[in-house]
């Protein structure tokens, strides 16, 4: 009765539209330190109350179907950013048990790395030294209005400053943070015959950039190798195309713009996806599909956000 009621509802409110949803790691479990990650409980309440009320598709059929006015109603698409050796443990196997489709935007360089994603080393070597062990230059993120600010707190002020420091500064950064710091030995790459069974399994795989920088803060020629080369190395593994890119971070005009859309289509993608919210249109740009991170806990209160984000004018960058 409940789902049925929420069914009527979002087929009202989407009229046609598409839902992309966004998510990340979905790990089992995480640190107090880190604030605000979906974790694989959390998805797997949301994968089964969400599939009561939406039809999952493929990315790719999805936007076909948008643009050719035949997509189902509502119509949704799952999709998950960065790459990590972690969607094995959980988010694979639920997504197989119930059948639904997914696409997963992978960040090239990464792949086979030895070392974490640089977000992911910031919060460790934070947690770590502890906040009143901070190298100087970082105290400016431990207290906020004159008031000092706990460790999670703190990781998220580091993270967003380094964020849009260029590549090279960025690591810098991180190697000052890490200095003289115990490397911890638990950490599980993401490889690149993940990648393929990803793809074996029924996924679809999609560019994330090379490195994940901000695409404001690089130069021309960086940005086409972090958007070309993403896409250069995955089809290297794949042996397919790879047609849709995720945006790093994903915000119009603050992380892309309309110099970035262009190179995105340029390069041979067919699509792509911001982190802006909102839902899709058959007149939504193809290269700014707009996506949505459900978080609360609660059918109430889910199927809420869902019907507001249905509301939401997408942010564009104008090209
Ligand atoms: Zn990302």
């Amino acid at each position: 009765m409940f789902n049925a009621v929420i069914r009527r509802k979002l087929s009202s409110a989407s009229n046609g539209a598409l839902t992309i949803l966004q998510y990340h790691k979905v790990p089992l479990c995480a640190p107090e330190y880190i604030e605000g990650e979906v974790l694989a409980s959390d998805f797997s309440w949301g994968l089964e109350q969400f599939k009561e009320w939406f039809n999952f598709l493929p990315l790719d059929e999805a936007i076909h179907r948008l643009k050719i006015h035949d997509l189902p109603p509502r119509s949704a698409v799952l999709s998950f950013d960065d790459g990590y050796a972690d969607w094995f443990d959980h988010v694979v196997p639920a997504l197989l048990e119930h059948k639904v489709p997914a696409t997963f935007f992978v960040t090239s360089a990464q792949l086979n790395c030895s070392k974490p994603f640089w977000h992911e080393r910031v919060a460790v070597a934070l947690a770590k030294r502890g906040v009143d062990r901070l190298p100087q230059e970082f105290n400016f993120a431990t207290s906020a209005g004159g008031a000092e600010i706990g460790l999670a707190q703190t990781i998220i002020a580091v993270q967003n400053h380094l964020k849009y420091l260029p590549l090279a500064e960025r690591e810098a950064a991180i190697a000052v943070l890490e200095a003289d710091l115990p490397l911890s030995g638990d950490y599980r790459p993401f490889r690149s015959a993940d990648l393929i069974r990803l793809r074996d399994a029924g996924f679809q795989i999609g560019g994330h950039s090379r490195h994940h920088p901000i695409l404001t803060s690089c130069d021309a020629t960086q940005a086409k190798d972090e958007i070309g080369g993403c896409k250069e190395e995955l089809e290297g593994i794949l042996r397919e195309p790879v047609t849709a890119f995720a945006y790093p971070n994903g915000r119009p005009d603050c992380d892309f713009n309309a110099s970035h859309v262009a190179l995105v289509e340029a390069v041979g993608y067919r699509h792509a996806v911001t982190t802006a919210p909102g839902v899709s249109r058959s007149d939504t740009d193809p290269f700014q599909l707009p996506r949505f991170t459900p978080w609360a806990r609660s059918s109430w209160r889910s199927a809420l956000q869902f019907l507001r984000n249905m509301r939401v004018s997408p942010k564009m960058v104008k090209v």
